[in-house]
């Protein structure tokens, strides 16, 4: 169909005209009040909310599948009513089909892999083990007969022109789709469930569906934003109302995104069912005869109640309470710092052993992960359980683009998941694993911070000056993502805490979730939001945690204090004289120096301590490369510390931080002494798992 000029374009035309010949009249009569600019139609936002609804449901979803157990094959057919909520008409559909990522050896998935060094395994798996998706049918429904779009299918590499991609794909319309108006396509694929790669396929009986499906790609105001699987990211997708029916063996456990609606058997042996879940946007599922199934409910006297299902291991039958905790206070907390969870319902999958499939999210659905012996004390599985229903908010709810900005939720989510810990896991402690991670060893002297451990220091020093934040996720050097996307963001998250003060902070992130729930946010949106809540400009900061690659160090390079009287000759009222430096008795002289060894700025308060007990504190703006200060005082220095309280926790260096002339020995000697035992009766007890 042609393209009509649109309405609302039109109308804003004729408006601006009308406004401009307004505004030379009042240039000729400058005494009169400006006119009203009542002409002017509000701007059309297509991709708000519908009436009635929570999320825009722009992509609908009716979908029959079929799953055959025994050749691992799923036979699929989808209505899809997709409505273009972009500002410009397009003449193409582009779609999602994942698991092409794993149908030969020369995806962009898996050289990317390759890159990273870990595909060695992958490539070498048995041809059964891979997986593919084939579009059978589609056609495009109107008032005629259905036109078939499947001629017109290509496929597209626009990342890095790989031919043996088959990840995104395109098929033509024969009209132009226009702003607002909908159009209803029925597809029809099958597929080949692999045996798991990034967390999606089989195991034994245990399936774990995700990614499964054809999935129409976001069309923005900017074209189209997709692009093919890449191996160090996830995804992007619309919200909608999504109604599907699953044909699964009888007998057979089915977890999926929504509620069940209906199950009926079917004459062949199988059983049938329905799943109903409007305003997200995807829709995975697991089936195993294998699970075992309990329920529990949240409550909480200003939040909406939510059923809570989970879906357990026999193995780890013992464990359901602390899933269940785990959950209740992700709801609780996001809940009650950002915004209320809305669905009512949230499943919990614990995958089979060697599944390959650890936490991960999808709507009102997550997996967890946990181990046969998990002792107390430790956070696992409440660490991966809190994080993985967290992303119900940061990702399922506030709904960016994780291919381009994977930082905006996982970072989020990161820094979320720490302060949930912080506050009900306490305290919890440091725990290695042995014989490939079946035996817990817990370090009952090592509890865990929120600050160094929950926002991962570690991980974040090691690759921090690999790429700038602001580089798209999926173009990270390979194996950055962590480090980059999760670490640095949760420690500039908690140095923004530590710098405005967490009432500031959860306000800034509430309003975030507030005007951008059920949307799909860009960076910019967050830090427009981070400014005008705090009121302040923090544009300094996020050019350098996000824009930039450079790190934070600041240290104490130097201490001296000594008696303050001159040492060497001087001009006396007798001429020369060599003083000895004793002749201000009783005074002396403290010189600190601080120096900023990284490349990125911060203010940081410097603390001198003095043998008479006497405490100064001074602030610099950690602008130059460094600094001094000079206090001639009654006592001698002991210490001098730059950023005491340690609210820049992206300092890379810590142990320059601070220098003493009174050299705690005791303490020292205590501490390794310590250390070192600990290290001993490690490897004692390593050597005796032998003997
Ligand atoms: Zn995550």
């Amino acid at each position: 169909m042609p393209t009509p000029l649109r309405p609302s374009a039109a109308a804003l035309a004729v408006a601006l005209l009308l406004a401009a010949a307004a505004g030379l009249d009042a240039r000729r009569q400058p005494a009169g009040p400006p006119p009203p600019p009542a002409a002017l139609p509000a701007p059309v936002d297509r991709g708000a909310p519908l009436p009635g609804a929570l999320s825009p449901r722009n992509a609908n979803y009716t979908i029959e599948a079929r799953l055959d157990a025994q050749t691992r094959t799923i036979e699929g057919r989808a209505e899809v009513a997709w409505r273009n909520i972009s500002a410009a008409p397009t003449s193409e559909l582009q779609w999602h089909l994942y698991w092409n990522a794993w149908r030969n050896s020369a995806s962009t998935w898996l050289r990317g892999r390759a890159l990273g060094g870990s595909a060695r395994a992958l490539l070498e798996r048995p041809e059964a083990d891979w997986a593919a998706i084939d579009i059978t049918a589609i056609r495009l429904l109107g008032d005629g007969p259905p036109v078939d779009l499947l001629p017109s299918l290509r496929f597209l590499a626009p990342d890095d022109g790989n031919e043996h991609d088959r990840t995104l794909a395109s098929v033509s319309l024969p009209s132009a789709v226009a702003p607002g108006e909908t159009i209803n396509i029925v597809i029809q694929w099958r597929a080949r469930v692999p045996r798991t790669f990034a967390r999606t396929g089989t195991i034994g009986r245990y399936f774990f569906l995700a990614q499964w499906f054809p999935k129409v790609a976001v069309l923005h105001d900017g074209g189209w934003r997709a692009h093919q699987f890449h191996s160090g990211t996830e995804f992007f997708s619309n919200f909608g109302a999504y109604d599907v029916s699953l044909r699964v063996p009888a007998g057979w456990v089915v977890g999926a995104t929504g509620r069940e609606q209906s199950r009926e058997d079917n004459d062949d042996g199988t059983t049938t069912h329905r799943y109903v879940q409007h305003d997200v946007h995807d829709f995975a599922w697991t089936t195993s005869p294998d699970y075992l199934e309990r329920t529990a409910r949240f409550e909480h006297p200003t939040l909406p109640a939510v059923e809570m299902r989970l879906l357990l291991q026999p193995e780890h039958a013992r464990q359901a309470d602390r899933h269940f905790d785990a959950t209740r206070a992700a709801l609780r907390y996001y809940g009650e710092w950002f915004g209320p969870y809305p669905y009512g319902h949230i499943t919990i999958v614990d995958p089979a052993w060697q599944s390959g499939a650890g936490g991960m999210e999808y709507p009102t659905l997550f997996t967890s992960g946990t181990r046969w012996l998990a002792p107390r004390g430790v956070t696992q599985p409440e660490g991966v359980t809190i994080h993985e229903a967290g992303h119900q908010f940061w990702y399922g709810i506030v709904a960016n683009d994780e291919f381009e900005h994977a930082w905006l939720d996982e970072g989020l989510n990161t820094f979320s998941t720490a302060r949930v810990i912080g506050e009900v896991y306490q305290p919890n402690h440091h725990a290695e694993r042995f014989f490939g991670g079946f035996i817990p060893w817990v370090y009952r002297d090592i509890a865990l911070s929120r600050a160094v451990d929950g926002n991962r220091v570690a991980g974040y020093r090691a690759s921090a000056t690999i790429d700038a934040q602001s580089t798209p996720s999926w173009q990270y050097y390979p194996g950055a993502g962590g480090a980059l996307s999760y670490n640095k963001t949760a420690l500039w998250l908690h140095t923004l805490e530590r710098l405005l003060g967490w009432d500031t902070l959860q306000r800034i992130l509430s309003t975030f979730f507030e005007r951008f729930q059920f949307r799909h946010p860009t960076p910019d949106d967050f830090f427009r939001v981070a400014n005008e809540v705090s009121g302040q400009d923090l544009t300094w900061f996020f050019d350098q945690v996000h824009r930039s690659s450079s790190t934070f160090d600041y240290g104490i390079a130097d201490l001296t204090t000594g008696p303050a009287g001159i040492r060497g000759w001087v001009d006396g009222a007798a001429g020369r004289e060599f003083r000895d430096g004793s002749s201000t008795e009783g005074r002396y002289e403290t010189r600190v120096i601080v120096r900023r060894y990284g490349d990125a700025i911060f203010p940081v308060d410097v603390v001198v301590r003095f043998d008479d007990g006497e405490i100064v504190q001074e602030r610099w703006d950690g602008r130059d490369r460094w600094q001094a200060y000079t206090f001639v005082r009654d006592a001698r220095a002991v210490s001098a510390e730059v950023d005491p309280d340690r609210v820049l926790l992206l300092d890379l260096n810590v142990t320059n931080n601070s220098r003493t002339l009174a050299p705690r020995q005791r303490e020292a000697a205590t501490k390794w002494a310590a250390i070192w035992l600990v290290w001993l009766q490690d490897l004692l007890m390593t050597y005796g798992m032998f003997i």
